[in-house]
């Protein structure tokens, strides 16, 4: 009941010339869906798979880094060659609002479903829970689990987030790690050195640093989560990395 997750964008905040903001294409017994749909992201996408063949699109907050390209994938379900159908769009309520308001066609392409923490939903025949993060905007962070088979994606969030609720015992945890020890506390987001202690609080069997400020040293945020949990198992994702869960 293994699936595989491709990490589509990776830079936190903004996009650089060489990572995308933040997205994951996520492959479950034949079905595409993607988390998150950062600047750089789309181009990012159609490497991959066809758009046509996505089953739909899960967005985890507002923010513009996770976002943006939504409008990407509006216009050629809009104007491209795509059947007369629409895609679920999960996303929190406050972030579909947003999305109307910006341009109300895309009721004609997406079924827009609102998500809370008390949401369940379905990628294929794996589930897809949710928690409440610690973050300005009404955020969630989420749990899939096919089978034995577990990810959790922290999307943006600080330490007092509902963590431990998606990502305990989990194969695989994406956990953002937007700042370094030596940087000022930033509201709403971690430090590499934080994830990396959750991640070993949560028994995890792998940790996934993503959404890396751009213009931090990358090796010195793993150095960080790798001092913070010594023994744990910790990447740093980047654009293209394929992940095989379970
Ligand atoms: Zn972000
Ligand atoms: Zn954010």
């Amino acid at each position: 009941m293994s699936f595989t997750v491709t990490v589509l964008g990776c830079s936190g905040v903004y996009q650089t010339r060489d990572l995308a903001a933040s997205g994951f294409l996520v492959e479950i017994g034949g079905g595409h869906w993607v988390v998150d749909m950062g600047g750089g992201t789309w181009r990012n996408l159609l490497s991959q798979i066809d758009y046509r063949d996505l089953d739909g699109v899960l967005l985890s907050h507002r923010h513009p880094d996770h976002t943006i390209d939504i409008w990407q994938l509006f216009h050629a379900r809009h104007y491209g060659d795509v059947p007369e159908s629409k895609i679920p769009l999960w996303a929190p309520q406050e972030t579909i609002d947003r999305l109307v308001a910006f341009d109300d066609g895309v009721t004609g392409s997406f079924a827009l479903m609102p998500v809370d923490e008390t949401s369940e939903v379905k990628f294929g025949d794996a589930r897809v829970t949710f928690a409440r993060m610690q973050h300005p905007p009404v955020t969630f962070g989420l749990r899939i689990e096919h089978g034995d088979a577990t990810l959790a994606y922290t999307a943006d969030t600080g330490p007092e987030g509902d963590i431990e609720a998606i990502a305990t015992g989990v194969n695989v945890f994406l956990c953002e790690a937007t700042a370094q020890d030596a940087d000022e506390p930033w509201w709403g987001h971690l430090c590499a050195s934080d994830a990396a202690r959750i991640a070993a609080r949560c028994g995890v069997d792998r940790l996934v640093l993503t959404h890396l400020r751009p213009e931090s040293d990358r090796e010195l945020s793993l150095e960080e989560a790798r001092r913070a949990a010594p023994g744990l198992s910790v990447e740093l994702a980047t654009d293209g990395m394929k992940l095989e869960v379970g």
